[in-house]
């Protein structure tokens, strides 16, 4: 048995490397490629991509799982095998789900996939700049039917979507989500009409004076390094989307963007991606492969909302940080208090852009996706017809309506990839982050205090202790479970809420 386990951490050290050459050139494309090496990078995705999986879908992996007794056919996140202690058995769990996948798609397909995706993407950023639709639809349209095809060949019970949430979300089904969501759905909506309705307004004018951007990098830099963001095993850069990925074990590369009329979006960028890179830091060296990983796309977003949220965008925070901000910024920012600053970043609106959402409205465009999603890979929905529909839900959910495309069907980057599924997680996110940050209040006595006083480790320290070291070991339900002793609950997220902002409004 040692000796099968032996062998597949070999197998999956080559994998997991071949991965981070993957996440190396994707990271390359979407911040320094020249744009004529497109054709180039597709290719070289694809030959990586189809080398992942021969080697993950090979006889051998298949015989080393027979052997030690993996039902594939049962699979499930409880698997366990007598005699292995806690960390192998995971492992195991993990390359089998991976191999069971796997095994179900022809090699090219999977370069196939690997090939569009990357040449989507880059028309996506293209349709992005010349606000066109028309540039990414056949993109989109081809992707989205080999996701099809993929999800079809994966299988599922009920419907497409769940072949593909389990990529994001292992083990979780549609059905879950649904029920998930319909806990917390109909009070986020009576929430922000609630807001809307009050007609109360937070002035935040100063935050769209002109910020410098070569100031605003600087001053991001710092808060990084305050949350412990260790720039020895990683980096921050600029890229039209921001995002985190990892291209070794000591390697995190984190991206934002600055825009110098929105003080906002660079910064509070560089928080949130900054709470995706400490999770990818604080892995146990004990689980370098596959296991080195977030365990649910939901569980690395309540690390990042986390960290913009309920640590950035709240008063302790920045009663630590607001003198330095005004230093870095002092003709931006001199008539400007610590309460209304605080009131100005913690303004609740109904906007056009998710990433720059405030963190209630931000579920009313997680919704809307995950709706119009379902329909895409359910076949109620042509792609033709998708920026109507898009609009359509924008004025109803939120009352604006996109006026172009740019701001509106193609802000997101997600479904060029063909990450479908992928959007819920962010909602996801949000109901851990607020569950996990009640129990680290009550964990530790002070914590605020602590905050105030800058001492942001105290919070990277339960993170690790309870969360980030784990990586993969225990699926998401089970992390859960582990760290506050119940499932998730969306109850604590709406208690947040409504303590917060009944301050605000
Ligand atoms: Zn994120």
């Amino acid at each position: 048995m040692k000796e099968a386990i032996e062998r597949l951490r070999e197998i999956d050290r080559e994998i997991y490397r071949l991965s981070e050459i993957s996440a190396a050139l994707g990271w390359d494309q979407e911040t320094y490629m020249p744009p004529g090496a497109l054709n180039d990078r597709a290719e070289q995705q694809s030959i990586v991509e189809g080398m992942i999986h021969e080697r993950i879908t090979s006889a051998e992996v298949g015989n080393i799982l027979e052997k030690l007794g993996v039902d594939l056919e049962n699979l499930s996140a409880d698997l366990v095998i007598d005699g292995l202690e806690e960390i192998d058995n995971a492992f195991v769990r993990e390359i089998a789900r991976f191999y069971k996948r796997e095994t179900k798609l022809p090699k090219k397909l999977v370069e196939e996939y690997a090939r569009e995706a990357s040449i989507s993407q880059s028309r996506w950023v293209e349709a992005r700049k010349a606000s066109d639709f028309s540039i990414f639809k056949p993109h989109l349209e081809k992707v989205l039917s080999l996701k099809c095809e993929i999800a079809d060949l994966i299988g599922y019970e009920k419907e497409r979507y769940d072949a593909l949430l389990d990529s994001y979300e292992p083990w979780m089904k549609t059905e879950e989500l649904l029920s998930v969501f319909e806990r917390f759905e109909g009070r986020i909506k009576e929430f922000v009409k609630r807001i809307v309705a009050s007609g109360k307004k937070v002035n935040n004018d100063f935050l769209y004076r002109s910020f410098d951007r070569k100031k605003q990098e600087e001053f991001g830099r710092f808060i990084l390094g305050e949350m412990g963001f260790d720039f020895e095993r990683g980096r921050l850069d600029v890229s039209a989307h921001p995002f985190t990925t990892s291209l070794g074990f000591a390697d995190v590369r984190l991206t934002t963007r600055y825009n110098e009329k929105d003080f906002k979006s660079g910064l509070f960028g560089i928080i949130h991606e900054g709470g995706h890179g400490l999770y990818e830091q604080g892995f146990s060296e004990k689980l370098i492969g596959i296991l080195a990983d977030g365990t649910s796309m939901g569980i690395h977003e309540s690390q990042s909302r986390m960290w913009e949220n309920l640590v950035g965008r709240s008063l302790p925070f920045w009663k630590a940080y607001f003198p330095k901000l005004k230093e870095t910024f002092p003709g931006e920012l001199s008539d400007v208090s610590l309460e209304d600053f605080y009131r100005g970043i913690n303004e609740i609106t109904p906007s056009l852009i998710r990433v720059e959402a405030d963190e209630v409205t931000y579920n009313l465009h997680i919704i809307i996706r995950f709706k119009l999603e379902r329909e895409l890979l359910n076949g109620k929905l042509k792609v033709q017809d998708l920026p109507e529909a898009w609009n359509s839900e924008y004025s109803g959910l939120l009352g604006i309506k996109p006026p172009n495309d740019a701001d509106g069907v193609l802000q997101d980057i997600h479904w060029s990839h063909g990450y479908f599924g992928y959007f819920p997680t962010y909602s996801l996110g949000n109901l851990y982050s607020a569950q996990f940050f009640a129990k680290m209040k009550s964990e530790i006595p002070g914590l605020e205090d602590e905050i105030g006083k800058g001492n942001l480790q105290v919070v990277l320290s339960w993170l690790r202790e309870k969360i980030h070291r784990h990586g993969r070991v225990y699926p998401a339900t089970k992390l859960c479970m582990e760290v506050t002793g119940e499932t998730l609950d969306p109850d604590y997220f709406m208690k947040y809420l409504e303590g917060k902002y009944q301050d605000i409004y």
